[in-house]
Parts: structure tokens; C-alpha cells; sequence
């Protein structure tokens, strides 16, 4: 019973998280847009990486609400852990992504925009790419929420994609800002601070 309430507490509190991270993604993604235009039109890769990241936000929502895949028994601390990492990883992200401020573009685009100065500030003086650490942290802690054992390949599968991402990005990067990104690559992580 007493678990049963935990369980649903914790669930209702995610919903609201994610719920959140969404509308803040999309009512900054307008003002982005409209502050600071995109020097590239959308290609039709781009809408195929578009495509490839709404699974994981669908996969949890539908896990969300009640279909749950490959369970595994409850277990409440591992649930909080679960709620700790969700909190930790939409936060990293929200923070960067102030940070990030116009110069922000939706990853699947590899945009430069017109004005776009490099960001060193923030998360970013650790990491350079903390919008997708975050990502990778939240959708892991959500699967260790809902008990599912796809915690494992959504780990897996979330970090190669965004390891994959975040060199084509960097390629970008480096081509456009020379030896100023060069600097800052020398100073930073990819994803983990000290670590990676
Ligand atoms: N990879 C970063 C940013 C994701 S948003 C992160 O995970 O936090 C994607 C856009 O951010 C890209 O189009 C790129 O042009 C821009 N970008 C990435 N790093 C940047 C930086 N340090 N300064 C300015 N723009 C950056």
C-alpha cells in the first residue's frame, strides 16, 4: 500500500517535470527563433534526427501512463535515485539552455545563426554539451522511475546518439569559431565534468 502511494507520488511529480521542460522547450525555441534567425533551412536528414529524438519523450510518456515494458519489482529506492537523476538532468538542461540563450538551435538542425557568439559560461565552462548530458541523465532516471529494464539500452542507445551528435556539432563549431573552440575543447569535457 505504502509503496503503492510512493510509487504513484513519484510518477505524478515526473509527469509534472517533464510537463514543464516541454513547454519551457517549446516557448523558448519561438523566442530563440524569432531573437536570432537560422543561417540554414531545414533539411530532410534534420527532420529524420527530429524524428529519431521524440521517441524516447513518446516511449516515456506512454510508460507514464500505465504501459510499462520489461518491468522489474519495485524497488523504492532505486525509484528515488530514479527521481534525484530526473531532477538533476532537467535542470542541467534548463540551465544550459538559458545560458545557451538565442544562440540555441534544436540539435537536430547543426545550425550556425546569424550573430552566433560561442558560449563559455555557466554549465558550459565544464561541459560542452550539458543539454545532452542532461537528456541522457533525465530519460535514464525516468526508466529506473517506471522499474522498466530498458533503463539499460536507453542509457546505451542516448549516449551513443548524442556522443555521435555532439562531434558532427563540434566539427560545426570548430569550423566556424577556429581556434577560439580549439581553446575551449582544451578546457572542457564532452559530457561528464573530469571525466568524458
Ligand atoms: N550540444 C549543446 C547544444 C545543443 S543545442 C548542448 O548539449 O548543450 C544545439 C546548438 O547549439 C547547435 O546548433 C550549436 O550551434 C549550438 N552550440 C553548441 N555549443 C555551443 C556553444 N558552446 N556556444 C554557442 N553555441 C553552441
Amino acid at each position: 500500500m505504502f509503496k503503492d502511494a510512493v510509487d504513484m507520488y513519484i510518477k505524478i511529480v515526473t509527469t509534472f517535470i517533464f510537463a514543464y521542460w516541454q513547454i519551457y522547450w517549446w516557448v523558448t525555441e519561438r523566442q530563440a527563433n524569432r531573437k536570432k534567425s537560422k543561417t540554414q533551412p531545414r533539411t530532410w536528414k534534420s527532420k529524420v534526427r527530429y524524428a529519431i529524438a521524440r521517441i524516447f519523450p513518446i516511449l516515456i510518456f506512454f510508460q507514464l501512463f500505465g504501459i510499462i515494458v520489461v518491468e522489474f519489482p519495485r524497488n523504492i529506492p532505486l525509484q528515488i535515485v530514479g527521481l534525484l537523476l530526473v531532477i538533476l538532468g532537467v535542470f542541467t538542461s534548463i540551465s544550459a539552455r538559458k545560458t545557451l540563450s538565442h544562440n540555441w538551435t534544436h540539435a537536430a538542425e547543426y545550425q550556425i545563426k546569424k550573430d552566433h557568439e560561442l558560449v563559455t559560461k555557466g554549465v558550459y565552462r565544464y561541459i560542452r554539451h550539458p543539454i545532452y548530458a542532461g537528456l541522457l541523465v533525465a530519460y535514464t532516471g525516468a526508466e529506473l522511475i517506471l522499474q522498466s529494464y530498458l533503463f539499460i539500452i536507453v542509457f546505451l542507445v542516448i549516449f551513443l546518439l548524442i556522443y555521435i551528435q555532439g562531434k558532427q556539432e563540434e566539427k560545426i563549431l570548430l569550423k566556424h569559431f577556429g581556434k577560439k573552440y580549439e581553446e575551449y575543447m582544451k578546457k572542457t569535457k564532452m559530457l561528464f565534468p573530469y571525466v568524458l
